[in-house]
């Protein structure tokens, strides 16, 4: 039977329950939102005469979930639009709702007999074929099935999200043994494909996975930094970026998690546990205090650590006072920055002779043969686990690749040199004469399962270009971008520049890019898997011709890059661009010529040159401006001047899209463009879009004149600009830009309606960004950027 999610349930509207709602409805699905009925009236309530019957009263729980799903940071919400996809209820008057829905999915308090109590009520009304899943963070799936219809738990499978679902990449699905096959494929289908998930199959024990894994590395964390004498300050100096995990490290996260969740997880670890391994679950008693004093973390503004004023304090966990925080500063961690690739760097650092490589060693050593023990119990293989704790906890490598970093021999050794006890598996795989988990051959990863070698599995949709690259190589390559044969006729432009900042050495690939897919192939993607799409212009480089004069070098530069956009516009094969992330300024202009765009969900899009004190100088003005226009019906008479101010507007204002869905509503993308939600898929979506443009017999769009708004049109959009540098909003240099932006917008000394050249509006843009880059205070705000990483408004 083939299954559909049209409509789905979220039963419970709390933290998870309403970010999963929320979730669903960025990716377009309708969702039913129920929750209790509150027991008693607020005070409130019984001024204005409410009574518990009332509606509004009955379904206070969903809707002021929804209230809060608008303001929460980061937005859980791709789109406000999106909350006309979801309804509200509760589970006393609409329950009978749930006959409708394809899917529901239960995010109620971890309680066993409460979840049961709910599943009987809803196995009562269901109809036959709805999948039911459960997000618990660590209840048996088994237990909770229990005395449910045979239909029912044929479909029934727990589904755990992590906090918060949009943005969090992992979902563990685990089934029973009575979970029907098609249902569990189906489910992990969707969670990739739709719910743009990475999805791992967990077994049905205490905690999973990576919550099983995450909660004890962080309690051997406590438990080694007390042993050992270290502050917390100084744990997260370490635990942080420097060996490949969230800069929140290990106490900050802590603090974003909230003790008091944490406390419920390792508590459930310490009930299904015994021996040595409950010892490590249970809390350490000053962690037990804080919580009694209620200093729960973000949520009651103090936990580990306190902010006061400007200044971050950390807590001593034996005086329990807040002191200046401390960081640890030993001649390993100087060394480890000095070596490439995280693996070298951590395998540096957990051999150090030093008080990082001490605390680094104590803490990883437990943490990676825990895992190996699991190894089978709580997991398949040790893919799933990895996958897990790289998705899960943002770590980029999970226990048996950081294993392998380190050397297993090595660590082995001084492991046993200590007395720790090593996995079965592991001593079996050196007997073997096997040295790592992983091993490459020819492009292709292969990952020990016990006996054995096997393949990594891949999906198709999930390209991974450096191995891509690896097993293919490149068709050409420079400092800042390579051409790679993506297969099936269409070709990629890569970027990989430092921080991916276009240069004069990406130009020159664009057109080697351009011209070669003419001539051999179907179609162009231009993307990458670097953090972010682009960031922009290369600022350094353009800062320096500015600061020595070179106006010559840089009139060069502009008019190439200007012509490379111009060349991806007008190429006679199409071009994808495929924007993730932050996808800012120069990024931006890439994106606007392509003949369609295929963005990540998370696209942060922007043409944001005014914070650096230009304009954008590839092209960006018109192509957005254009772009604007092409969205308007053919016949109807439009009021350019509409058109211009909001283009002037989101320049002007340097506005950032905050999501691929935003970005569409701000007219970055139009309707006929992509949103990939799941972020692995997207060079394949891009890839597919190209090759459906190319089968669907391309042309490049023909060059049309362009109406400008001309003299009224600046007067116009200056207006505003004006009004708010007189009330002091905006800086003289600010109102000099705008001038500069609004100029250009408008054409320039022409008339209202004056059809004008492509080319025309590109030289104004250019006349005004070679003007901006020469004045002092442009220089400053890129100045300022490049050093401090932020604008500055002078
Ligand atoms: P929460 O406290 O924010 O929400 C709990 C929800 O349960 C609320 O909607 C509440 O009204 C409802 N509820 C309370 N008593 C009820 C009852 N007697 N009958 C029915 N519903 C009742 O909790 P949460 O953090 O959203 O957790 C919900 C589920 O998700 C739990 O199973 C939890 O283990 C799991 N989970 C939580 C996280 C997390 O980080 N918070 C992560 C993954 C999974």
């Amino acid at each position: 039977m083939g299954y559909q999610i049209k409509k789905a349930a979220v039963l419970g509207s709390g933290v998870m329950g309403s970010g999963i709602a929320a979730h669903l409805a960025n990716i377009g699905i309708p969702v039913l939102l129920l929750d209790i009925v509150p027991t008693k009236l607020t005070e409130q309530e019984e001024a204005k005469g409410l009574t518990l019957e009332d509606h509004s009263v009955r379904n206070k729980f969903a809707t002021t979930a929804l209230e809060k799903l608008v303001k929460q940071k980061p937005a859980p919400l791709a789109s406000k639009k999106n909350l006309s996809l979801i309804e509200v209820g509760n589970f006393e008057d609409d329950l009978g709702k749930l006959k409708d829905v394809d899917w529901v999915i239960e995010v109620i308090v971890e309680n066993l007999e409460v979840k049961k109590g709910l599943y009987e009520k809803i196995d009562a009304v269901r109809t036959e074929g709805t999948i039911i899943t459960s997000n618990t963070s660590g209840i048996s799936i088994e237990a909770m099935a229990e005395g449910r219809s045979e239909d029912f738990q044929k479909h029934f499978m727990g589904t755990h999200f992590f906090n918060p679902p949009r943005y969090l990449k992992l979902l563990e699905v685990i089934p029973t043994a009575k979970t029907d096959k098609d249902v569990l494929d189906f489910m992990m289908t969707f969670g990739e494909d739709r719910l743009g998930k990475g999805v791992v199959i967990a077994k049905d024990t205490p905690n999973f996975i990576a919550n099983r894994i995450g909660t004890y590395g962080l309690l051997i964390t406590l438990r080694e930094m007390q042993s050992r004498g270290y502050s917390i300050g100084e744990v997260d100096s370490v635990t942080g970026t420097l060996i490949g995990r969230p800069k929140s490290a290990t106490f900050r996260t802590l603090d974003v998690v909230g003790l008091d969740t944490f406390m419920h997880v390792a508590k459930n670890a310490y009930d299904k546990t015994e021996g040595e391994e409950q010892k490590v679950f249970e809390l350490p008693p000053f962690m037990k205090k804080m919580i009694d004093n209620g200093w729960l973390g973000a949520k009651s503004k103090q936990g580990f650590y306190l902010k006061q004023g400007k200044e971050i304090l950390e807590l001593d966990t034996e005086t329990f006072e807040y002191v200046p925080s401390k960081k640890l500063k030993t001649p390993s961690i100087e060394m480890a920055k000095q070596q490439k690739g995280l693996a070298n760097k951590v395998k540096s650092l957990v051999y150090a002779n030093d008080r990082t490589g001490e605390i680094l060693w104590s803490i990883l050593a437990p943490t990676l043969t825990y895992s190996a023990e699991l190894n089978g119990e709580i997991a398949d293989d040790i893919v799933a686990i990895d996958n897990a704790m790289k998705w899960g906890f943002g770590w980029r490598q999970g226990p048996f690749e950081i294993w392998d970093a380190i050397g297993v021999a090595k660590s082995v050794e001084k492991m046993k040199e200590e007395g720790i006890a090593i996995p079965a598996f592991v001593e079996e795989m050196l007997h073997k004469g096997f040295e790592t988990f992983y091993k490459e051959e020819e492009g292709e990863l292969f990952f020990y399962d016990g006996a054995e070698y096997k393949a990594v599995p891949v999906n198709e949709k999930a390209i991974d270009l450096k191995s891509y690259k690896k097993k293919h190589g490149v068709i050409k390559k420079n400092s800042g971008a390579s051409l790679i044969d993506l297969g099936d006729g269409i070709a990629l432009l890569e970027f990989h520049s430092q921080s991916n900042a276009i240069g004069l050495d990406i130009i020159q690939m664009i057109n080697f890019a351009v011209d070669e897919v003419e001539k051999n192939f179907k179609g162009l993607v231009i993307g990458n898997q670097g953090k972010n799409f682009c960031v922009g212009a290369n600022l350094g480089m353009i800062l320096m011709e500015a600061q020595d004069d070179n106006i010559f070098e840089l009139d060069y530069t502009i008019r190439s890059f200007q012509n490379a956009m111009m060349k991806i516009k007008y190429s006679r094969k199409p071009v994808v661009a495929a924007p993730f992330q932050m996808t800012l300024g120069g990024g931006a202009e890439v994106c606007l010529p392509a003949a369609h765009i295929q963005a990540s969900m998370e696209t942060y899009i922007g043409l944001v040159e005014v914070g650096v004190g230009l304009i954008p100088g590839g092209g960006g003005n018109v192509n957005l401006y254009t772009k604007h226009l092409k969205g308007l019906p053919n016949g109807v008479h439009v009021d350019y001047q509409y058109v211009a101010n909001k283009v002037f507007e989101s320049i002007a204002m340097a506005k950032v899209s905050t999501s691929g869905e935003e970005a569409r509503e701000n007219n970055f993308l139009n309707f006929a463009d992509g949103i990939s939600v799941n972020p692995d898929h997207l060079i394949y979506d891009a890839k597919h879009a190209a090759l459906s443009l190319y089968e669907g017999g391309y042309v490049p769009p023909k060059k049309e004149k362009i109406p400008v708004t001309g003299d009224s049109g600046y007067a116009t959009m200056l207006l505003g600009a004006e009004g708010m540098h007189l009330s002091g909003f905006i800086s003289d240099h600010d109102l000099k830009i705008a001038k500069k932006l609004a100029f250009v917008l408008s054409g320039g000394k022409v008339p209202y309606g004056t059809l004008v050249d492509e080319q025309y509006m590109l030289d104004l843009e250019r006349e005004a960004f070679l003007s901006l880059v020469a004045e002092p205070k442009s220089q400053q705000r890129m100045q300022h950027m490049l050093l401090k990483g932020k604008p500055l408004r002078n």
